[in-house]
């Protein structure tokens, strides 16, 4: 028995077990289950009663912030139909996968099979959905990095803000992302004495995205990028880490890095903001369409599993959906080699939503056709991995099946994925050793994710790098050939071959570790058009009254390739930018 889809009939929540008696069965009481979640053991203490079960207490977990969070809505269900045979949440597959194993566990152990649990009567309602109507100042679409930026700063300038999210959970891909975030003339370069300015950033920007971007977005997000990472830091309490990424394209140090290296630590303090402001989240509702009046936006329609909503905005309505790396129809539609057999690192909700909602009120579209890949992903998944921070950090050297190195290990996502892609079995090695495992705080910030890809094959360690690369079958003269050259080039400072930018040290410390990786879909550059103020523009480039947009929603600030930790400093720039003046700031 699958939950019944919302359309089809919606279950009144009396839940009334068929032939209940109240007499104890002899399987009543608490037990304790286990399953593999995202994140690794998941625990959880069962309570049966009559066949049924009435609680699910989750006792250890190490999911993604947020994704634990989704699971109460799994645990709801679970409960409401008595049993274990319901829809895992979207979005968080892996962690929903993860409970209903150890429900099932804590079954096994009470010595019932999931079938013998008592049925439930499910009684059917009429499938007519609740009409509701509220107004506010600022309506915002899309409880990611950009759209919670727009919600705080709106509600700090005094206006009366709602958010809609589709998903059962805030964050977007901004939850999942590494968050790093480009701040020139920040206070760790400073400290390490690195020069840095805001127009360094923007030279390095428009080269990385072949001077097609917008040279005044561009300007904007490297004027305000620090001034910006010091409000999330100082006003939101996000804390940065004492030390810098170095990221392709970039001509200097210049990335933070979020606590944990990963945008949890944003979304989490963000949304504590966002609470502490009291701006109301609609989970699970869906912006559907911008309501037009006088040629002007004056809200949305949205939908619940059982609320339509007419949402009126008074100041503005700002659209933060995200990119479309998760809808391949979109994907082909711009872009056709883009297509089903790429993976994607996206969250299932990177739909492009608000690009057709925008497109419905005659918003200009730029820059569709450039989707970003990222070289250093899970091959069975598209997963983008974060054992990649090790690459990040400098530490890595890259080869293919045959053993050699065949492109710059800091270069360009583009460059470096077309690379991966040309070579046997389009996949890629990248090499470390125990120096680079311990520095890039590999087993400190990713310990999940090295267990699973140790599980998966995707991941090898051994004694001596010949041991490693056999592992892999790889050609181990060839590997070990590779990174002894390699080495030299760390001692003379320069690498002759391919110009790796950053050498920080050699690889010759015991364990080695080689991880096996492909490319996959990671970033749509191309949007909405806005201006400076985050205005969305029409085709006949008049601004949109009432319709702002922030985040990977909008295109033109990345050209035909973004540039690592440039949408972290995009998104919140302009996600405050657009609250601001939908605030009328
Ligand atoms: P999102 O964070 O995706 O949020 C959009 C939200 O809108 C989502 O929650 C979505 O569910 C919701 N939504 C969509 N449609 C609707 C609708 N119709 N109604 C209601 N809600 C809707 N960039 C960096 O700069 N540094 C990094 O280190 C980095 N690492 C990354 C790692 C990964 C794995 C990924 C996938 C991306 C990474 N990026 C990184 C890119 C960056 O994370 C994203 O570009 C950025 O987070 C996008 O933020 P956003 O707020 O625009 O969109």
């Amino acid at each position: 028995m699958k939950k019944i889809s919302s359309f089809l009939v919606l279950v009144l929540m009396t839940a009334f077990f068929v032939g209940c008696g109240g007499k104890a069965d002899s399987s009543d009481g608490v037990y304790e289950g286990v399953g593999q979640g995202k994140g690794g053991d998941l625990k959880v203490e069962v309570k049966i009663e009559d066949l049924g079960i009435t609680d699910i207490k989750i006792l250890e977990e190490s999911e993604t912030a947020g994704y634990a969070a989704s699971l109460s809505t799994l645990i709801n269900d679970i409960i409401k139909y008595n049993s274990t045979d319901v829809d895992t949440v979207s979005g968080s597959t892996l962690s929903s996968n993860g409970l209903l194993e150890a429900v099932k566990d804590a079954l096994d152990k009470a010595g019932i099979d999931p079938k013998d649990l008592k049925q439930v009567k499910q009684e059917e309602d009429d499938g007519v959905k609740e009409e509701v109507s509220e107004e506010y100042d600022v309506i915002v679409v899309g409880a990611g990095g950009a759209g919670l930026a727009a919600a705080i700063e709106a509600k700090m300038d005094g206006a009366n803000v709602l958010v809609v999210e589709k998903m059962p959970i805030a964050g977007g891909n901004t939850l999942i992302s590494g968050a790093e975030y480009a701040a020139p003339g920040n206070w760790i370069q400073e400290k390490e004495g690195i020069e840095d300015n805001p127009q360094l950033m923007v030279e390095d920007t428009l080269e990385g995205g072949d001077h097609i971007n917008d040279r005044d977005l561009v300007t904007v997000v490297a004027e305000n990028a620090l001034e910006d990472a010091i409000w999330l830091r100082d006003e939101i309490g996000v804390i940065w880490e004492d030390e810098l990424m170095f990221f392709g394209g970039h001509s200097v140090k210049r990335s933070l890095i979020p606590l944990g290296a990963s945008g949890r630590e944003i979304i989490n303090k963000q949304l504590a903001k966002a609470e502490e402001l009291e701006i109301p989240i609609y989970l699970e509702t869906k912006a559907e369409e911008l309501i037009m009046e006088d040629g002007k936006v004056t809200g949305i329609k949205a939908e619940s599993n059982n609320k339509s909503y007419t949402l009126t905005a008074k100041k503005g309505v700002i659209i933060a959906s995200g990119g479309f790396g998760s809808n391949i129809d979109m994907r082909v539609k711009y872009n056709p080699e883009i297509d089903d057999k790429i993976l994607s690192t996206n969250t299932v909700g990177s739909t492009g939503d608000g690009i057709t909602m925008g497109e419905k009120v005659n918003a200009d579209l730029v820059g569709m056709e450039w989707i970003q890949t990222y070289p250093i992903c899970d091959p069975l998944t598209g997963t983008l991995l974060y054992f990649d921070d090790a690459r990040l950090f400098g530490h890595t050297v890259i080869v293919n099946k045959e053993g050699k190195r065949f492109v710059e290990e800091l270069g360009r996502r583009d460059v470096m994925s077309m690379a991966i892609k040309e070579q046997t079995g389009s996949v890629c090695y990248e090499i470390i050793d125990e120096n680079g495992y311990v520095e890039s705080k590999l087993e400190q910030n990713h310990k999940p994710e090295l267990d699973y890809l140790f599980e998966n094959d995707l991941l090898v360690k051994a004694d001596t790098l010949e041991e490693a690369a056999e592992k892999f079958d790889l050609n181990v003269d060839e590997v070990v050939a590779s990174v002894e050259r390699y080495n030299t080039y760390v001692e003379d400072g320069e690498d002759p071959e391919f110009n790796k930018r950053s050498l920080p040290s050699k690889l010759e410390k015991g364990p080695f570790y080689i991880l096996k990786a492909a490319p996959a879909v990671h970033h749509t550059m191309g949007g909405l058009k806005i201006n400076t103020n985050a205005e969305v523009v029409d085709t006949a480039g008049n601004v949109i009254e009432g319709l702002f947009a922030a985040g990977e929603v909008t295109g033109g600030i990345h050209g035909k390739n973004r540039l690592g930790s440039n949408a972290l400093a995009d998104i919140i720039v302009f996600g405050r930018t657009a609250g601001r003046n939908a605030a009328g700031k």
